[in-house]
């Protein structure tokens, strides 16, 4: 026995540790992808051509590394593509598209990461690899492997979307996004701590810190700004509002946020008036990193270019759009190669705006609200209904806690068999008129989405349980009762 126990320091297959500070080159990462301050001097007012010139040196860069992940090679092969073809940005269009679902069948192909990965699980030992996933759905969530590029670059353009909101060095952020397998949790932590010189505090989802608990760590911790979801923003108004919390006395500078489809900005009104604080929108995706955000003019959302090349395409065919029709956005990340993102069809509704100089000093091209989600999207007698499009009139009207479902099922039977949509709305409380608010959003959701809808009005917190809302980062808007023939 004794001949066999290790000596220490003998080990003869000592490994070599990919250590993470050494894995990257922090100068020229710096340069390549400037953090604020820097990005508003240099790649945030670059000349067109400039920008075009490094976007097509990234990628063509991106897309010879694609050559080497099967999914990519498969897919474009399968297109009559071969090294080579794609000699710079103008060739992108005959470059496939691809959905989230091809992603589920690349896993599925090849798992558990899926063949879309440069490296297989034999690379891990190799660089230091972090894993996270899409948000919830059903079955295993869709992953994605991040090396540090795609970590830093991340955190970078993060802080540059805080920066240009007003975060500076010295602030405490609260972070209301859990820090677990998402990644929006982890892009602000990293922006503020690694790119920003401010203090992340990681209280997470009202699932890991209730919301009570969250007002008073604001409070005694001195959090002046916050990094939350619009959703999350109002339940934290009606929290305080029940605890007789002074919103306004923690002084809050801003508010980084994700408004959703909030088209004549009433969520964004509502909040800022709650808070005393201005609200930003955003825009991002798990593996993109964050795509587009506001700066202090509130005018749309500022793309960060040199990072992702965006197209849009028609919801309904996959065919490219000109710049600035309303359609899907399909992303190329310019930055990552772990893995390479190259024309992904997030399914996300957007409207992109020409190049310009803002009042800000940067000057991009820029994203409108967010429209809606295709995935969510459901066809309501013809017409293109996105759920997230109910959000303006229920978060208007004063008398519903801004809180809604949408109930989708089939009614009648036979040849009369159709699919209706029921939108339920929370009251405020039992003193509102049930019937008459009923009527109204009826008629205003009528005119917001193009096609009747049924109301049916609830008590207040009686949807959470079915939209996750404070227990999950993502919340759910429909609940889609078609498939289980209900
Ligand atoms: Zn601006």
């Amino acid at each position: 026995m004794a001949d066999r126990s290790p000596t220490p320091g003998a080990d003869t297959t000592m490994a070599a540790i990919p250590y993470y500070w050494k894995a990257v080159d922090w100068d020229a990462l710096m340069r390549d992808y400037p953090p604020p301050p820097a990005y508003a001097a240099t790649t945030g007012r670059m000349s067109a051509d400039a920008l075009r010139a490094l976007q097509n040196r990234r990628f063509l860069a991106r897309v010879a590394e694609a050559w080497s992940a099967p999914f990519y090679r498969r897919r474009w092969s399968a297109a009559g593509l071969e090294p080579g073809d794609i000699k710079s940005l103008d060739d992108i269009a005959k470059i496939p598209s691809f959905t989230s679902d091809d992603l589920k069948d690349a896993i599925a192909a090849a798992p558990p990461f899926g063949d879309h990965h440069p490296i297989g699980r034999d690379g891990f030992a190799r660089t230091p690899i972090k894993i996270q996933t899409s948000g919830g759905t059903t079955g295993l969530p869709r992953v994605t492997l991040f090396d540090p590029v795609a970590i830093e670059v991340q955190g970078i353009q993060t802080a540059r979307a805080l920066y240009a909101q007003g975060a500076r060095p010295g602030d405490i952020i609260q972070i209301t996004y859990t820090t677990a397998l998402p990644n929006a949790g982890w892009c602000a932590h990293d922006g503020i701590h690694h790119w920003l010189g401010a203090t992340p505090l990681t209280t997470g989802s009202g699932a890991v810190t209730p919301s009570e608990r969250q007002l008073e760590y604001a409070k005694a911790w001195g959090t002046n700004a916050w990094f939350a979801r619009g959703e999350y923003l109002a339940r934290l108004v009606e929290v305080a509002r029940q605890m007789k919390f002074d919103l306004h006395g923690l002084g809050t500078k801003h508010i980084h946020s994700f408004l959703g489809s909030d088209i004549e900005g009433h969520l964004r009104r509502q909040l800022e008036e709650a808070w005393g604080a201005p609200v930003y929108d955003n825009y991002g995706s798990h593996e993109v990193g964050l795509i587009a955000f506001e700066c202090e003019a509130q005018d749309r959302k500022h793309i960060n270019e040199d990072t992702v090349h965006i197209e849009f395409a028609d919801v309904d065919t996959g065919a490219a759009l000109d710049w600035g029709a309303r359609g899907n956005l399909v992303a190329t990340s310019l930055h990552r190669g772990m893995p390479p993102i190259i024309r992904y069809n997030m399914r996300d509704c957007l409207i992109g705006s020409a190049r310009a100089r803002c009042a800000c000093g940067l000057e991009t091209r820029k994203l409108s609200t967010f429209l809606g989600r295709s995935d969510e999207m459901v066809k309501l007698r013809g017409t293109n209904v996105y759920p997230l499009a109910c959000q303006s009139a229920v978060v208007e009207d004063e008398r519903t806690t801004g809180e809604y479902l949408c109930v989708m099922r089939h009614v009648g039977e036979g040849m009369a068999r159709r699919e209706e949509m029921t939108v339920r709305v929370e009251r405020r409380s039992t003193a509102v008129d049930a019937g008459a608010l009923a009527d109204d959003l009826r008629n205003a959701l009528h005119h917001d989405l193009g096609v009747r809808v049924d109301v049916e009005v609830v008590e207040a917190d009686t949807l959470a349980e079915l939209t996750g809302l404070g227990r999950q980062n993502k919340v759910k808007r429909l609940l889609d009762l078609r498939k289980s023939g209900a």
